[in-house]
């Protein structure tokens, strides 16, 4: 990887670009995902898409705003497609797995997002997709980037056998 991870830690207060983070390991959210679809059922996915929908938001928005990104955003006159790009490199320098922009069509508004090695699926057995904090994730930071938003699917999913897992961001 060209660009090493960064965190300064001051009084337990870990930062990234001087956005707060927090690291927890997936056996963790993979607990977490399984008690709440036990205890509440399908509506569980919305939830944790939800959270980590408005968790992104408040992330690129951070991202957006003052790290050395948002210049180099505004010096080169980057397109959509290229911030999304980047912001996929933050997402696998930050451990989501490795996360590409597939395509973007332009007319038919869709994005096709991969995440190799997603981190999930390895700690939490399923016969459907499983990841529902990426798939947030990725509605949230497309929200940020366009000014739009996004109903995400995903279509692969390593929990399932797939080889890697696959999402479907369109238009709502
Ligand atoms: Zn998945």
């Amino acid at each position: 990887m060209a660009e090493e991870i960064r965190l300064e830690v001051e009084d337990g207060i870990l930062r990234y670009k001087g956005s707060r983070m927090w690291i927890l390991n997936p056996y963790a959210i993979a607990e977490l995902q399984k008690e709440m679809r036990r205890i509440i059922g399908p509506a569980h996915k919305t939830i944790l898409f939800n959270g980590a929908r408005k968790g992104a938001i408040r992330f690129v928005e951070e991202m957006l705003s003052s790290s050395t990104l948002a210049r180099t955003v505004k010096r080169f006159g980057w397109g959509q497609r290229r911030i999304a790009e980047e912001i996929c490199k933050v997402a696998t320098r930050l451990g989501f797995g490795e996360m590409s922009v597939v395509s973007y069509d332009e007319k038919e508004d869709r994005w096709i997002i991969r995440v190799i090695n997603s981190p999930v699926p390895e700690a939490l057995e399923s016969d459907t997709p499983i990841c529902e904090l990426t798939r947030g994730v990725i509605a949230g930071a497309l929200e940020v980037i366009t000014g739009k938003s996004y109903k995400v699917r995903e279509i692969k999913c390593l929990a399932i056998g797939d080889e890697f897992c696959e999402f479907e961001a369109t238009r709502k």
